[in-house]
């Protein structure tokens, strides 16, 4: 039954992100779906790989080791996990054993801590830096000028920065979005220049905005909600 509804739900979501990057005039296969899986469980989560989606999030690390462990007891399809949340130190060893790309490098602290990990375990971690465009307290990420000295430093062995991870907020309104992707992709557009690094990847969009994301240059979009409907509210 959820098994069905799953499926509807992650088809009709690749359409929509298949036609928003089309009208963008960029190309279909320019952006990833990672399907945000925090809402449901572990069997759930593996129905949605089985469904097709292949880059799962997670934002509490926990649940991400307890959904990899279930996903490897059932000898199930590899996937690519994604880390979309705050990741605490002690917290960044189990994780890193997922392989997961980590969105969510969020202070210096943080990276210096996977860098030492990732060495240990003799693996290379990709990484985005989680920016704060807007500058409000309230909101999680470094602020911009953090994130440029960050970068001016050269990421530690072990990890590569590949991007940058945004929120436009809960509840924002549809063009606010726009305006606040925007930012983000501009900020990467300096930071490329002013750091000389390259940061391809753009993770920025959720259920409610990944269209205004994708128009703004979004390579990763994170969505949870809109595939779990019919299935949360019954
Ligand atoms: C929950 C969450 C999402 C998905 O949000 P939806 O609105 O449910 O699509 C995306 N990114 C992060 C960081 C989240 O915590």
């Amino acid at each position: 039954m959820n098994d069905s509804i799953l499926r509807q739900n992650w088809r009709r979501v690749v359409d929509e992100v298949h036609e928003a990057t089309d009208k963008a005039g960029r190309k279909v296969d320019s952006v990833k779906i990672v399907g945000v899986t925090k809402y449901v469980d572990a069997e759930t989560t593996l129905e949605l790989a089985q469904a097709g989606c292949l880059n799962l999030g997670e934002n509490r690390p926990q649940l991400l080791w307890q959904k990899a462990d279930h996903f490897r007891e059932q000898s199930a399809e590899p996937v690519q996990w994604h880390l979309i949340g705050h990741l605490q130190r002690n917290k960044i060893r189990r994780s890193l054993h997922c392989n997961p790309l980590v969105h969510s490098v969020d202070s210096e602290r943080v990276l210096k801590a996977i860098g030492d990990e990732a060495v240990q375990q003799d693996r290379v971690v990709d990484a985005l830096l989680e920016v704060n465009v807007s500058d409000e307290e309230s909101k999680t990420g470094l602020p911009i000028k953090e994130a440029a000295q960050l970068l001016g430093g050269g990421p530690p062995a072990g990890v590569r920065l590949i991007g940058l991870m945004a929120m436009a907020g809960w509840g924002t309104a549809p063009d606010e979005a726009k305006r606040s992707f925007d930012s983000v992709r501009e900020l990467r557009d300096r930071l490329e220049e002013q750091c000389d690094v390259r940061l391809p990847e753009l993770s920025m969009g959720m259920s409610g905005d990944f269209q205004q994301a994708i128009e703004a240059g979004a390579t990763i979009v994170r969505i949870g909600t809109r595939l779990f409907e019919g299935i949360l509210d019954r």
